[in-house]
């Protein structure tokens, strides 16, 4: 098999596991009442720019071979290097799932009874899920050779990112006061120590 295939298939098999991983928890998140959402519209908006970049560009690549002029061909080492970050991505992904457990949802919400989570991932980072995303794009970015299907994730993950992180901390500061204050002045955004 061809490092191109393989790289392929290992993009195919994290994006289902992704898919597993969430499954439950976005069936519980549909039971838990919200008492506050935030810029709904911007949300909608943001999460399917997230869609695009990280599964339809790419599967529409797979799917129909578009545009292959932006094929080139992968080695071994990349197909290592992305199956990696995949795992870690993956791994960070199930964690802040369960660390966050009922205050998590899709777009930007409070929800009834939401508490301050601090530990488990959340000690190290505030934005453990944010980090997984940023991971996938870049896996995405080794495992696929082609140059519109590796890409689109690393785009549409720093649109998601910058567009919504300072809404995302403001609502936490409105809902939490000094407690997330405090919280966020001993911790990074999402990677430990640096940003
Ligand atoms: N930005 C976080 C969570 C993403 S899920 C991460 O990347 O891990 C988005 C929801 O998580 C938001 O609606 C917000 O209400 C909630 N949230 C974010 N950080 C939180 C924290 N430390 N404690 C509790 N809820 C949090």
């Amino acid at each position: 098999m061809t490092a191109s295939i393989l790289g392929t298939y290992v993009w195919s098999i994290g994006l289902i596991a992704w898919f597993i991983i969430r499954y439950p928890y976005a069936r519980k998140a549909r039971r838990t009442a919200t008492v506050r959402a935030v810029g709904w519209s911007r949300e909608r908006i943001l999460l399917a720019v997230a869609t695009l970049g990280l599964f339809v560009a790419p599967m529409i690549w797979l799917v129909t071979g578009w545009p292959a002029v932006l094929n080139y061909k992968l080695n071994y080492a990349a197909v290592v290097v992305g199956a990696l970050l995949f795992a870690l991505s993956l791994w960070l992904f199930r964690r802040s799932h369960k660390d966050l457990g009922r205050q998590w949802s899709a777009s930007l919400e409070i929800r009834d009874g939401h508490q301050i989570v601090r530990a488990g991932v959340y000690r190290l980072i505030r934005h453990p899920m944010y980090s997984s995303f940023w991971l996938w794009a870049l896996a995405q970015a080794f495992l696929l050779p082609n140059a519109m299907a590796a890409l689109s994730g690393l785009v549409a993950v720093a649109i998601l990112f910058f567009t919504r992180i300072d809404h995302e901390e403001r609502m936490l500061i409105e809902a939490f006061g000094d407690d997330y204050r405090a919280y966020m002045r001993e911790t990074k955004r999402i990677i430990p120590g640096i940003y």
